[in-house]
């Protein structure tokens, strides 16, 4: 099977293998060394000196994390929002009772700073900001780098979620001054659904003493007290943090500056060989994301139709388009363990199966 969706992701033999392993005392000796070693990779590929934990839960989890431990109802928040995400971490603010506006861009472009300054400017009252790094419904990464400088430029309070950005595409934390950035395993880390991975930064804290949305599972202070011992406050995902033990060793071998260049380069091909097929890109292409690639489905082409006979009859597994994009778009994920070939196969298969999934027939 090749499966092409962006998370889950394929997971490498090694860290099957490990996932597999015996469990062990979660307040045990072993546990702590593990989970000691992980926390310092982590902090060096979040290209951070903030606090960073793993949490057991999926990355939706840690986006209302970030939320719960930062804010107190009635907090005036800004959601920038270019696609599915977006709007569910506005969602996830608004239902905790932050007083959330929305900056919304058109679906397949990027987030404008220039709004976004505006938007600050016109409502000193926004003390915190909610982003979307690598928006996977879309296919576009924002300028985090340029949006973050605006942010910083108003001393708000930044809340990234880098689910499908951050171990695959560049994201350097403390430069950017990202006070809040969450992730998943399932994602770039290749390893299997069951973890978040999140930065704290001094600022986050600040934020974190004030909060007075109700925590307890997700309280990011229990965390950091039991770090300090080697364990989580509660049981966690032993066996994935097994696996995200031996992806961290094997992203360290492969190095980050290489990590982040495949991607670049698996990006461009996906791209350059949809284009190839006569495909056109649902993204802006100057924003067009290196780990999800989104297409837009041509005229007499049946979307789901070509979808299903792909995964039937070859076994390349691609993602269709969610919410308003269902049936319009359909999205090859390029993120974590994956290499050229994979990407050759699912343009092959799609040169073959595009004439033969026509609509209505
Ligand atoms: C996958 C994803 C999520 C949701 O993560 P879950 O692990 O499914 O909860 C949120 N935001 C982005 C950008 C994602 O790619």
């Amino acid at each position: 099977m090749n499966l092409r969706i962006p998370g889950p992701t394929p997971c490498p033999e090694e860290v099957l293998h490990a996932v597999g392993k015996q469990m062990i005392n979660h307040r045990g000796p072993e546990f702590c060394e593990l989970l000691t070693k992980i926390t310092g990779q982590l902090k060096d590929l979040f290209q951070t000196k903030n606090d960073v934990f793993v949490l057991t839960c999926s990355g939706t989890g840690a986006m209302e994390a970030a939320v719960v431990n930062t804010l107190s109802p009635g907090d005036r928040v800004l959601g920038v929002s270019i696609g599915v995400f977006g709007e569910r971490f506005a969602q996830i603010a608004e239902t905790y009772g932050a007083d959330v506006k929305r900056l919304d861009f058109e679906w397949g472009t990027a987030a404008d700073p220039e709004a976004v300054r505006g938007a600050l400017a016109a409502d000193p009252a926004i003390k915190a900001v909610l982003v979307t790094h690598n928006e996977t419904s879309t296919g576009v990464t924002n300028d985090l780098g340029a949006l973050s400088r605006v942010v910083k430029e108003f001393g708000k309070l930044l809340l990234v979620d880098a689910i499908s950005s951050i171990g695959s595409i560049d994201l350097p934390v403390d430069k950017w001054g990202c006070d809040v950035v969450v992730t998943g395993s399932q994602k770039g880390w290749m390893v299997p659904p069951g973890l978040a991975m999140v930065s704290v930064s001094a600022k986050a804290w600040d934020a974190y003493a004030a909060a007075k949305i109700p925590r307890f599972y997700m309280d990011f202070g229990k965390a950091k007290s039991y770090l300090e011992k080697g364990q989580t406050p509660w049981t966690p995902a032993v066996s994935i943090v097994y696996g995200l033990a031996v992806a961290l060793d094997l992203m360290q071998a492969e190095g980050w500056t290489n990590i982040i260049a495949r991607h670049g380069r698996l990006g461009a091909f996906t791209r350059s060989g949809v284009k190839g097929l006569g495909l056109s890109l649902y993204a802006d292409e100057k924003y067009a994301s290196n780990t999800v690639t989104a297409v837009n489905v041509p005229p007499g082409v049946d979307g789901k139709k070509l979808l299903r006979m792909m995964r039937e009859e070859k076994g390349v597994v691609l993602s269709g388009g969610q919410s308003r994009l269902d049936g319009k778009i359909f999205r090859v994920g390029h993120l974590g363990y994956c290499h050229e070939p994979e990407i050759a196969n699912v343009v092959e298969t799609l040169r073959e199966y595009l004439p033969k999934a026509k609509a209505n027939s």
